[in-house]
């Protein structure tokens, strides 16, 4: 203690110290639900010198950084390619082009993601059979085979929030119905099942976006590795399929013969971005682990609530690496304007369930698990830049608004 703190009297002490807290208290805090200039201040050091090589070299397009970084992409998620893109939806759009999905097939989606999952089977042509989920928010395998027709080619499984669907179950069916798998892997980076939980020693993770013919990703600025613009990649084994969409992603053109294959498109990722991608990709396994520790820390200090339901589910062998933090609050919109109020920025995806907007012309067979969480979805800030004083303020806003302090 300093020598003119201990000059104050005790009662100015304490007086003191009950208006610091009370201070402490009431006051309305800004959370933000991400920060990116933030994470650029964290690494900023490896994205300048990216950045001022990639600019000094006039390195554009397609790129030895693009190749570095498909390289380490299909490395981390363990298949034998990986392809850039510019977006997930292209990675959606490429991989039922690929699986030779067109006019006339039904593509079997869940009725809760976001709308490109659906968007990617109208715009090749085939109808999107919409199928409810359960409780983990992803599709539920128990309604998957009453969906099929003679006429379903595909199923786009998606994992959502960093929590993986059910793909032994899925690849099961696919498999006796002849469907294509296209992962819907966007918001799952990182996420692996162990192959056969029954046998925890011997088992080996599969990662996410390695199971299907193809696993399709999103590097959009707030995915768990964003760019700094639209990306997006596939990853396959599958040769021919790697091929194809190296093609199509550059007008169906094969780059060294200077042969059209087909009709194709421009959606490569930038060379840029790829460069930035690759600097943020090494960082990825400690972010996972932060994510996992504010996780951790939500669920020790509300899950004695017993009106919000948390993002946490004990399934053996399945990883969770909360790309979100989803919770379900009885109280809904009165929850989610409670922590606007006190200044945390949430996400209330989706409260108008994709199918509903009319314009979209889809079948509404009623979803009702995908009704009932589409009025209690909050999304509390989740990243790898927030700190530990903004988690602790984001959990005692939360208690407030139950009446526990
Ligand atoms: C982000 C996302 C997409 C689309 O990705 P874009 O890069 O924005 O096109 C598709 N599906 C899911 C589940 C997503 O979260």
């Amino acid at each position: 203690m300093s020598r003119w703190q201990s000059g104050i009297s005790k009662k100015a002490k304490s007086a003191e110290l009950i208006t610091q807290r009370r201070r402490k208290k009431t006051m309305v805090r800004n959370v933000k639900f991400v920060e990116p200039a933030k994470v650029y201040r964290m690494i900023k050091d490896e994205l300048d010198a990216v950045y001022f090589e990639v600019m000094s070299k006039g390195d554009l397009i397609d790129r030895e950084q693009l190749r570095s970084f498909e390289k380490n992409l299909a490395d981390f998620v363990g298949t034998k390619y990986a392809v850039g893109l510019n977006s997930g939806y292209d990675a959606l759009h490429m991989s039922l082009l690929a699986a030779g999905i067109g006019l006339g097939d039904e593509v079997i989606v869940p009725a809760h993601t976001f709308v490109a999952t659906c968007s990617a089977v109208v715009n090749v042509g085939a109808k999107p059979v919409l199928v409810d989920v359960g409780k983990d928010f992803n599709i539920n395998v128990d309604l998957i085979e009453e969906a099929i027709t003679e006429n379903t080619k595909g199923i786009i499984p998606v994992h959502l929030s960093g929590y993986m669907a059910d793909m032994p179950r899925i690849m099961e069916i696919a498999e006796k119905y002849n469907l294509a798998v296209v992962e819907d892997a966007c918001q799952s980076l990182g996420s692996s099942i162990a192959e056969s939980p029954k046998l925890r020693t011997k088992s080996k993770k599969k990662m996410a976006g390695s199971w299907g013919l193809t696993g399709c990703w999103s590097f959009y600025p707030f995915k768990i590795l964003g760019g700094y613009g639209d990306g997006g990649a596939i990853t396959t084994d599958a040769p021919d399929v790697a091929l194809f969409v190296t093609r199509m992603r550059y007008n169906g053109e094969d780059r060294n013969a200077g042969e059209y294959h087909g009709h194709g498109f421009t959606c490569l990722l930038d060379n840029l971005q790829a460069a930035f991608l690759d600097v943020k990709l090494k960082h990825l396994p400690d972010w996972i682990a932060r994510r996992k520790q504010i996780a951790e820390r939500y669920r020790a200090a509300l899950s004695n609530i017993p009106d919000i339901l948390l993002p946490h589910y004990d399934r053996p062998g399945f990883d969770h690496i909360y790309q979100n933090y989803t919770v379900r609050a009885k109280q809904g919109n009165e929850f989610s304007e409670y922590l606007k109020k006190n200044g945390i920025e949430i996400l209330t995806q989706f409260r108008k369930p994709y199918y509903k907007h009319e314009a979209l012309g889809l079948e509404d067979r009623g979803f009702s698990e995908t009704e009932s969480l589409s009025r209690e979805v909050c999304s509390l800030p989740m990243n790898v830049e927030i700190t530990d004083e903004e988690v602790k303020y984001v959990i005692e806003t939360v208690r407030r608004f139950y009446g526990k302090f």
